[in-house]
């Protein structure tokens, strides 16, 4: 109860706020009070219908509350008493400010005024604000309009306590129909009763039906001099374009995180409450950009802090509440939107600890494990629309922006359809699954594994590689060249191709079953005849390799182990290839996203590249 004095007077302001529950209540009833007020100009008396209720309504308040009340209800209506009374306190919005300070001091005014933005940022504010400092007359009571209204002259304080008969204010969400603005129309012919401009603030005006806005479009074309109207909406193209032409229009944009967070901070010094930074953080992120909703978390947290902390201090001196960081999660639930990114973060970088904890800590919030996938599956649609460029304007938090943003840069498009087809897995079996959070934490770290994929393209290009350099080192050396020279070391694979292509096939296959070999130089080969086998090779070898090396060869059968024959080779190297293959840190992935999969090796003695491996989800 400090520097808002100027407002609500020492009395009206302190008691109103206790009495009323919320701020949208509080809303009404000060939007209502504000219609209410023209009735004693003389010209309302010809359509007498409406102006009658929301007068009654507006009267209440202030006569029903009572001093008590404020200690049995912790309740504070922030938005209503920090609403700002003057420009300087209005965050955020320093771009129109600026345009309407010059407006004001080259006396270029516009007769009508449209403030457009989300709910919360300030457009009825504003409009009150407008409506100080085109009829503030000063402290002396002989200043002009200004940018600075002084909040101490009768025409100020009246405005803030909504008070002032000349300034009209209506909610076109409850007042659509023509006859609330045919009212209007018809007031506006006489001049203010005190001030110096008479003043409509219409709220919501995109709700008017189509007959009002044609009864207001005449006023609008040749307005008095002395009117002045000022419309707010949340939905600007649902304005006509004649309302819109007639109309200066000031965007009212979203408050960023680190401007709320700030304002949240310094209301709760001036309130008394201690409040943890992540607390005040938490709070601004899930506001999204608007004042009001932020403070009416704001209100909720310091009710549950002050409840914790006894709840039998008026708000005034109240210095031990604590709004913890813990509570307001736990407030929020869902709406955590940091941590859900964390999350998020922790699966696409594949840092399983990280995830599993932020898992955690979510779950001992008491988020459902359901909830946290489908938050996941939200930010992965949100990044693929990203991608195509759009979904910008859907993330309101700067942050939130900057890392979609980031995410639909690291990632491919087919990486992030295969994470939602995943994920959607996963959410089938949370749902199912007996213990959901278990389930959770499997879906997610498969999804973890196979996020580093690549394309199905770049997959298939990657075995194929693979299976080619399988072909090569699974063999050892049997891509190097046949030796023909003296000096280069004889292969033996290759003198036995050499040989099947010779034409002695036959002997070829048997040298492949049968021959380990022990020694291998230029002329001379010392084997090991593989066990039980006893035909002699010896001479039709000698033959052969004379025939496909131009030289004499002695060939004998020697003692001793010798290398496996080239047969039992190449099963040794399928076998260690398909293990060599499982291994691979890309098909660990594969199969992590595909449970169930298997390797298919095409049925041939050797594999060869682009048609060796397959990857095929079994049915
Ligand atoms: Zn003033």
């Amino acid at each position: 109860m400090d520097d808002s004095d100027d407002m609500f007077g020492d009395l009206p302001g302190g008691e109103r706020k206790a009495a009323d529950s919320g701020a949208a209540e509080l809303e009404a009833a000060g939007q209502n009070a504000m219609f209410a007020a023209p009735s004693p100009a003389p010209a309302e008396q010809s359509p007498p219908e409406a102006p009658a209720a929301p007068a009654i309504e507006a009267a209440a308040p202030p006569v029903h509350a009572a001093p008590v009340t404020e200690a049995v209800q912790p309740y504070r209506v922030l938005a209503r008493k920090y609403r700002p009374q003057t420009f300087s306190e209005l965050i955020g919005q320093e771009p129109m400010v600026r345009t309407l300070a010059n407006a004001i001091a080259r006396e270029r005014l516009a007769h009508a005024f449209l403030m457009t933005g989300v709910r919360g940022v300030g457009k009825t504010s504003t409009a009150r604000l407008i409506a100080k400092a085109l009829n503030c007359v000063g402290p002396d009571g002989q200043g002009g309009p200004t940018i600075d209204p002084c909040g101490q002259c009768e025409p100020c304080r009246a405005i803030a306590e909504g008070r002032h008969i000349d300034v009209i204010e209506m909610d076109a969400a409850s007042h659509t129909g023509v006859d609330d603005v045919r009212e209007i129309v018809e007031a506006v012919r006489y001049a203010a009763v005190s001030a110096r401009y008479k003043i409509y603030i219409i709220d919501e005006v995109h709700m008017l039906s189509r007959n009002a806005f044609n009864a207001l479009l005449k006023t609008l074309e040749e307005p008095p001099a002395h009117v002045k109207f000022l419309f707010a909406t949340t939905e600007v193209d649902k304005l006509p374009v004649t309302v819109l032409s007639r109309t200066q229009r000031f965007d009212l944009r979203r408050i960023p995180t680190a401007l709320l967070e700030q304002h949240f901070a310094s209301i709760c010094r001036q309130e008394g409450v201690e409040a943890e930074a992540e607390a005040i953080a938490l709070i601004a992120s899930a506001a999204e950009g608007s004042v009001r909703d932020g403070l009416s978390i704001l209100d909720q947290a310091i009710a549950h802090a002050d409840l914790e902390s006894g709840g039998d201090e008026g708000d005034a001196g109240g210095g031990q509440a604590r709004v913890t960081a813990a509570r307001v999660r736990d407030m929020l639930g869902l709406a955590d939107k940091g941590a859900q990114r964390r999350l998020f973060g922790a699966l696409l970088e594949g840092n399983p600890q990280a995830m599993l904890e932020a898992v955690d800590r979510q779950y001992a919030l008491g988020v459902e494990p359901l909830a946290l996938l489908r938050a996941a599956m939200d930010l992965t649609h949100r990044v693929a629309l990203a991608q195509t460029g759009r979904g910008e304007a859907d993330a309101p938090m700067q942050e939130e922006r900057e890392a979609i943003g980031q995410w639909a840069r690291d990632m491919s498009p087919g990486q992030v359809h295969r994470l939602w087809q995943l994920l959607l897995k996963g959410y089938d079996e949370v749902r199912g699954a007996p213990d959901p959070l278990a389930a959770l934490q499997m879906a997610l770290l498969r999804a973890l594994h196979a996020a580093d994929l690549p394309d199905p393209g770049a997959l298939a290009q990657t075995m194929r590689e693979m299976a080619a350099s399988g072909a090569a080192s699974g063999v050892a050396a049997g891509a190097e060249t046949p030796g023909h020279g003296a000096e280069t070391a004889p292969d033996w694979k290759s003198l036995v191709e050499r040989i099947d292509q010779s034409g002695a096939m036959h002997l070829a296959s048997r040298l492949r079953l049968q021959v380990c070999v022990i020694e291998l130089a230029p002329g001379r080969l010392l084997y090991r005849q593989e066990d039980g086998f006893d035909d002699d090779l010896r001479p039709e070898l000698r033959a052969a390799l004379m025939a496909v090396t131009d030289r004499r060869w002695t060939v004998e059968i020697a003692e001793g182990e010798g290398t496996p024959a080239l047969a039992a080779q190449e099963q040794a190297a399928k076998d260690a290839e398909a293990a060599e293959i499982r291994g691979h840190d890309l098909v660990k992935a594969a199969f992590a996203a595909f449970p169930g999969a298997e390797i298919l090796t095409e049925d041939h003695d050797q594999p060869r590249p682009g048609d060796g491996r397959h990857w095929n989800k079994q049915p």
